[in-house]
């Protein structure tokens, strides 16, 4: 028979009576050192849901008896605890080969940018206070003058992200009027993004002109009409139409904007800060580039390509930036001290672009060359094979990275990583494998995210800084695939 004091029968099972009650339990030492560490509010509710579970095996007569000692109470209850305790966003290793990858948190901060977000969080910060003067500051004040500099901008404002400028920039200038924009040009970006369905959150009446490939100059002149306040022009980012295609550089669309005494808009999307070309990269257009050809305001994200935190930033002349600063939405879409932090370091990297390859994560990832890919790839090698042979075959291959974050999206990067192949007589089965292999993966202390191709799980070694971190846990794996 069971005892509640930890002596146990093995192999019978266990009875309702065999469970203590929720106070005799709460007084064991081990739940007590439990309390200290959480408190009793949630080490008792921890405890009552364990009980009502145990309950219900005891009722079915599935519960061992080994299950109700004393320690296995106490172990169990402290599982639980601390699983309960456990956050919910967690780091993970991204070997997806997309280096800008929306679902995995877009870009990684620089060192210098956790730095100064840590610090600034220890405490009341100048957020909103001008030290000079001892008087109420402007948050935006921390990174316009930066973002003008590395921009050429007369002024920026900063909001929670780049749909958040985009809707903010057409509320401001075209709401209850209306906005003409190529039909080449009305995007889905994804998470519910819809150019049509923007304009209209904004209260502007968009007026689409040209055809889904081409667009001309003389499309967009006789869409305007005495009610038009904006051209609105949109960064293909996520998709490119080849073939016939025409569209409207920005250089014309201003011209004509300013005949007709209308805002010119546009959004890059990604829009990075310098020229991507010099590292070998496909070319973005940049902020610099659209301001120079006429563009009145130009909105572009914080974590894609610039490689910052989450934002949107929005850039242009001292009257349509202050028309945008003042529209009273703007309050609620302000970007908060935590990123503001992260951001104003991140700017600052720019001011120093020697540094930029190295201490940038997302430009260090994209630019790094098969060769050096290699190295870690064989690094990774042999732990590999030792801990997941003889069911899997591992073989180092070369492979495409991309960018991501709907930059540049024909555009694929050089690479090299792991390819892992089951271990089958022939194709069944091969589904299951590679799932359960992915899912063991996935469920390591530091979740490992590959990508699935061709029957085998590949793991693009791009975006490892040093692999410690992954080869630290290979044991774990190991122990699933005895
Ligand atoms: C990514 C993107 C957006 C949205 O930017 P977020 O920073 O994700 O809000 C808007 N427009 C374009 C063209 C984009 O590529």
């Amino acid at each position: 028979m069971a005892a509640t004091d930890g002596s146990v029968v093995h192999g019978s099972k266990a009875r309702l009576q065999d469970l203590p009650s929720i106070d005799k339990l709460l007084r064991m030492s081990a739940v007590q050192a439990l309390v200290e560490l959480h408190g009793h509010t949630l080490v008792a509710g921890q405890a009552r849901a364990l009980l009502d579970d145990l309950r219900t095996l005891a009722l079915a007569g599935t519960l061992d008896v080994i299950d109700v000692g004393a320690d296995a109470f106490a172990a169990a209850l402290a599982l639980r605890t601390q699983a309960r305790v456990a956050p919910r966003l967690r780091r993970v290793l991204n070997l997806t080969g997309t280096v800008i990858h929306t679902n995995l948190g877009r870009s990684v901060l620089p060192q210098s940018a956790i730095a100064h977000l840590t610090a600034m969080m220890q405490g009341p910060n100048n957020l909103e206070y001008d030290l000079d003067g001892g008087t109420r500051g402007d948050r935006d004040s921390i990174v316009e003058g930066l973002i003008c500099e590395i921009t050429g901008a007369e002024a920026a404002t900063v909001v929670n992200n780049n749909a958040a400028a985009v809707l903010l920039t057409i509320a401001a200038l075209a709401g209850g009027r209306e906005a003409v924009i190529s039909r080449g040009e009305l995007v889905e970006i994804g998470g519910a993004f819809r150019m049509p369905d923007v304009m209209a959150s904004a209260g502007a009446v968009m007026i689409e002109v040209g055809t889904t490939n081409r667009t001309h100059l003389a499309d967009y002149d006789r869409g305007i009409t005495p009610r038009t306040a904006l051209l609105m022009k949109v960064h293909t980012s996520n998709y490119v139409v080849q073939g016939f295609t025409s569209a409207v550089p920005e250089s014309e669309l201003a011209v004509l904007a300013k005949e007709r005494r209308i805002a010119l808009a546009t959004d890059l999307g990604s829009g990075s800060l310098i020229d991507m070309s010099q590292y070998g990269l496909p070319k973005e257009p940049t902020p610099q580039e659209m301001l120079a050809a006429g563009c009145g305001v130009v909105t572009f994200s914080g974590d894609k390509l610039l490689g910052g935190p989450q934002a949107g930033l929005i850039v242009g002349s001292r009257e349509l930036v202050g028309k945008i600063r003042k529209f009273p939405m703007k309050r609620a879409l302000r970007l908060s001290k935590l990123p503001l932090a992260a951001l104003e370091a991140t700017l600052m990297l720019y001011l120093q672009p020697e540094m930029l390859r190295h201490e940038l994560p997302t430009l260090r990832w994209l630019t790094r060359q098969p060769d050096a890919i290699s190295v870690t790839a064989m690094q990774l090698l042999e732990p590999f094979r030792t801990a997941v042979s003889p069911r899997y075959e591992v073989t180092v291959e070369a492979m495409s990275s991309q960018i991501g974050s709907g930059s540049l999206p024909v555009d694929r990067l050089p690479s090299v990583g792991l390819a892992i192949a089951p271990v089958l007589a022939g194709k069944r089965g091969v589904g299951t494998a590679l799932d359960a292999l992915a899912v063991a993966l996935r469920g390591l202390p530091l979740p490992v995210i590959g990508r699935i191709a061709d029957d085998r799980l590949l793991l693009d070694c791009r975006c490892i800084d040093d692999p410690a971190e992954l080869l630290g846990q290979l044991n774990v794996l190991a122990r699933q695939f005895p």
